[in-house]
C-alpha cells in the first residue's frame, strides 16, 4: 500500500536486473509508481514499460538540463501520448539553475510551452526545480498552473515556497533527502504539509534514503521515506502509507 510517484525504471541502471527490482517493491509493499521520461529515449521505455506492467503508469516530459534540445516535433509528440491511457501527468519539466547545458530563457520557454501544453489536453504537471525556486513559482503562478496542478517533486524548499505552490493546488512531494541526518528543510516541510497533499517518491536510480545513501536507488526504498515522515508527523506508518497511497490516485484518476 505505497505509491512511489517518481520513479526512473526507464533508466540504464535498471536494465540488467528489473524483474528483482519491481519483486523487492513488491515485497516492500509498493503496489503503484509513476515511471518519468524525461527525453526522447526515457519517454520511449517508460511507455514500454506501463504497456508491459499493469501497476507502472507513465509520466512524459522534457526535462530543463536537456530543454535546448526540445523541437516543436517533440512537444507534438508529447501531445499525442498524452491521450495513452497510461499517461497520467506531463513531466518531469521545469528549471535546473544546478546545470547550464541550457541557458535560463530556453529553460523557461520549453517549461511555459510544456504548462500550456498540459492546460490543453487537462494533465498534471510534475515539476522540477534546483537552485530555481524564486523563477519556479513565478512562472506557475504567470501561467495559470493552478488550472491544472500537480506535484512538486522531490521538493527541497523552504515551508515558505511550499505554502505558495499548495495555494496554486500542488502536491509536495518527498524523497531520500528527507532521511539525511542534515536535511533540515525537508524535514520541517514534511511537518508542515496539510496530510491530503503530501506524496512521497524515490526519483530511484538518484537519491537514496539513508542507510543506502550514495548507492542505487529502488522503488522499495520509498518505504524508509514513508517511515521517516511518519516519524517526524507523529503518525503511524500504516496511516501515512494509506494517506499517500490515496492522496496518489486522486491526482494521477487511478482507479
Ligand atoms: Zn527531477
Ligand atoms: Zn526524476
Amino acid at each position: 500500500m505505497l505509491f512511489d510517484t517518481h520513479v526512473h525504471l526507464n533508466a540504464d541502471q535498471f536494465e540488467d536486473d528489473l524483474e528483482q527490482v519491481l519483486k523487492r517493491a513488491n515485497e516492500a509493499g509498493v503496489e503503484q509508481m509513476v515511471v518519468v521520461g524525461f527525453d526522447e529515449k526515457t519517454i520511449k521505455k517508460a511507455i514500454e514499460l506501463v504497456e508491459t506492467y499493469d501497476f507502472l503508469y507513465a509520466a512524459v516530459g522534457w526535462h530543463p538540463v536537456d530543454a535546448i534540445d526540445m523541437t516543436e516535433e517533440h512537444l507534438s509528440w508529447l501531445e499525442e501520448l498524452a491521450s495513452h491511457p497510461k499517461v497520467v501527468a506531463l513531466g518531469e519539466m521545469g528549471l535546473d539553475y544546478h546545470w547550464d547545458k541550457s541557458p535560463k530563457d530556453v529553460q523557461k520557454d520549453v517549461f511555459r510551452k510544456q504548462i500550456h501544453l498540459a492546460k490543453k489536453v487537462n494533465l498534471p504537471i510534475i515539476i522540477h526545480n534546483r537552485d530555481a525556486d524564486q523563477d519556479i513559482v513565478e512562472i506557475l503562478e504567470a501561467e495559470g498552473a493552478d488550472e491544472v496542478g500537480g506535484i512538486m517533486h522531490c521538493f527541497g524548499g523552504s515551508v515558505e515556497i511550499a505554502d505558495r505552490c499548495l495555494k496554486m493546488n500542488f502536491y509536495i512531494s518527498l524523497g531520500g533527502p528527507v532521511t539525511f541526518k542534515n536535511a533540515r528543510r525537508p524535514k520541517e516541510v514534511a511537518k508542515h504539509v496539510p496530510a491530503d497533499k503530501l506524496l512521497i517518491e524515490t526519483d530511484c536510480p538518484y537519491l537514496a534514503p539513508h542507510p543506502n545513501r550514495g548507492k542505487r536507488n529502488e522503488p522499495a526504498y520509498v518505504k524508509l521515506v514513508a517511515e521517516e515522515i511518519a516519524a517526524l508527523r507523529e503518525t503511524t506508518y500504516e496511516q501515512l502509507a494509506q494517506q499517500t497511497t490515496e492522496n496518489a490516485k486522486k491526482l494521477f484518476k487511478i482507479t
